[in-house]
């Protein structure tokens, strides 16, 4: 008889465990604490931006949905080698060596990716977000080059379809509220007071970025501050049932993935919008301006790397200026090259034609300090280096005692924009250890009998910062991982 699996959650990570479980035999029954709108959790609201290692377009092609495109004739899609996805990761890890978890999120990315392209999910060039045109060519920077059809909505729906294509069963409004046990071995859930029994339960249902509570009480007071930029249905519940029947809390549990947000977009991210328009209270083009603060001074260098490599945590550094905001300021050289979501019609924003003018507009904020530290930035500007936010220009700043490192121009053609930003929460960082094949860990670093995870639930895999579009290949590789361990269960203990 097949193996009988629960996997908790329906997002990417959930999807890939069980296709990879029913790939190997199991019978998979999937639990989804939300109704049919807002299955697919943090999933759906992303742009299904995905990361992995590739040699060459020749990588890319089988994966794509329009491989006859007459764009790709005149697109440099460069290469991301696994040593470069390594080197990205360790930027980010505060002088931690790479972890186990990393090693293998590096090493399982081309192939999660072949492996859901053989499940048939499509996927697409990302040309409005990743690439620059440059001399009648388009090219890819920062090592991101592909997102799944149809952004997060497409690669949830082609996952599903193929997990029903392969016989799996999905049941909606079914919270998982407790694990069931017998004799230190998982054998199955509980769903309110329907307990389910199974041979394996794969917990794929998310961080704690939802709740809170468990924000202000792992990550600190100010936390509680935060937007919330996906689910309202990931609040730690799977971390609190694995904790509960000893599993080893892991990762950097007070690390999360945290944007510069509209300021005032609704607390969770706005659920009667198209899911589709959801991603546009994000506010990332900071790299084309700067930020101040209350006090009118700068705090972070906006252009200190690709905005890939600094989206992750510049939310945290809003989050955490006086008053918890922030303002980017725009000048109309660059207005052309601001993303969709600044013309949202729900985007806030002040404009004036002269900066002493604008400094006058922004709420909350001490404007003669803030004019006279957009002056001296605009006295700092190296002038003698041109522009070009297809590489990393350094176009630079002197004399300031926070260097602009990249695309630093001058703020001098009006009209002038601002845009008001907090920080908002996507998803957490801290998790469960995980074995080999997905196993959950306890303290001892032993296995808990009949118990897997993946997704945001696996900790170790980011820590101070995160290479954008690598949650979701993370939730491929530790899904894949997680399905077909937990198709082995027996075998294993
Ligand atoms: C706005 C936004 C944009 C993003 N863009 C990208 C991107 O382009 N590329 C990228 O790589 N990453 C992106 N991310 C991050 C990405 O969403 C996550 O890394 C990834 O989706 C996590 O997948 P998951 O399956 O672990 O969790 P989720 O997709 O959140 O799935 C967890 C599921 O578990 C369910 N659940 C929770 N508790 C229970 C319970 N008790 N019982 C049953 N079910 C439960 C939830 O309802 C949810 O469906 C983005 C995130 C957000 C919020």
């Amino acid at each position: 008889m097949s193996k009988q699996i629960i996997v908790v959650g329906s997002g990417n990570a959930a999807m890939c465990a069980g296709i990879a479980a029913l790939e190997a035999g199991a019978s998979v029954l999937m639990l989804e604490k939300a109704g049919q709108d807002l299955a697919g959790g943090n999933t759906k609201y992303t742009a299904g931006a995905m990361r992995f290692a590739y040699d060459n377009i020749d990588d890319l092609l089988p994966l794509l949905k329009d491989p006859d495109d007459p764009r790709l004739t005149v697109t440099d899609f460069g290469g991301y080698t696994e040593a470069k996805f390594t080197e990205d990761l360790l930027g980010f890890n505060g002088g931690r060596p790479l972890s186990a978890e990393q090693a293998r999120l590096v090493g399982g990315s081309l192939p999660a990716m072949q492996w859901l392209g053989g499940h048939g999910v499509k996927f697409e060039p990302i040309y409005s977000r990743q690439s620059f045109e440059r001399e009648g060519r388009h090219v890819f920077w920062g090592g991101l080059t592909l997102a799944a059809e149809n952004e997060g909505v497409g690669l949830f729906d082609m996952e599903l379809a193929a997990f029903e294509r392969l016989g799996g069963v999905i049941r909606y409004n079914s919270a998982v509220t407790a694990l069931l046990t017998e004799n230190g071995k998982v054998t199955g859930v509980m769903v309110g007071a329907e307990a389910i029994s199974a041979d394996a339960v794969i917990l794929a249902c998310g961080g704690f970025e939802a709740s809170t509570k468990l924000r202000r009480d792992w990550m600190g007071g100010h936390w509680d501050k935060a937007k919330v930029r996906g689910t309202p249905m990931n609040t730690g519940d799977g971390l609190a049932m694995a904790t509960d029947v000893g599993a080893q809390r892991y990762g950097l549990i007070d690390g999360c993935h945290a944007t510069p947000m509209d300021l005032h977009m609704p607390d969770f991210a706005n659920l009667d919008l198209p899911a589709s328009e959801r991603k546009n209270y994000r506010k990332i083009c900071y790299f084309l301006g700067v930020m101040l603060n209350a006090n009118g001074d700068r705090f972070v260098d906006e252009g200190e790397n690709f905005r890939n490599y600094t989206y992750a945590q510049f939310g945290k550094a809003v989050l955490e200026q006086p008053g918890h905001f922030a303002w980017q300021i725009f000048d109309a050289k660059v207005e052309d090259l601001l993303y969709a979501e600044y013309r949202f019609h729900d985007a806030h924003f002040v404009e004036a034609d002269t900066l002493e003018a604008l400094c006058g507009l922004l709420d909350g904020v001490d404007a003669p300090a803030a004019l006279a530290t957009l002056r001296a930035y605009n006295a700092g500007v190296n002038s003698s280096v041109a522009f070009d936010p297809t590489r990393l220009d350094g176009k630079d700043t002197a004399g300031l005692p926070l260097p602009k490192s990249n695309w630093a121009q001058k703020l001098d053609t009006p009209p002038f924009k601002a845009y008001p930003v907090t920080g908002g929460i996507t998803f957490t960082y801290g998790g469960l250890k995980v074995s080999d094949s997905g196993a959950v860990l306890k303290e001892d670093d032993s296995a808990i009998g009949g118990l897997f995870a993946a997704g945001e639930m696996v900790g170790g895999v980011f820590f101070e910062g995160y290479p954008g579009g690598s949650g979701l290949t993370s939730g491929a590789v530790f899904g894949r991982l997680a399905g077909a361990g937990a198709a082995l269960t027996d075998s294993q203990g």
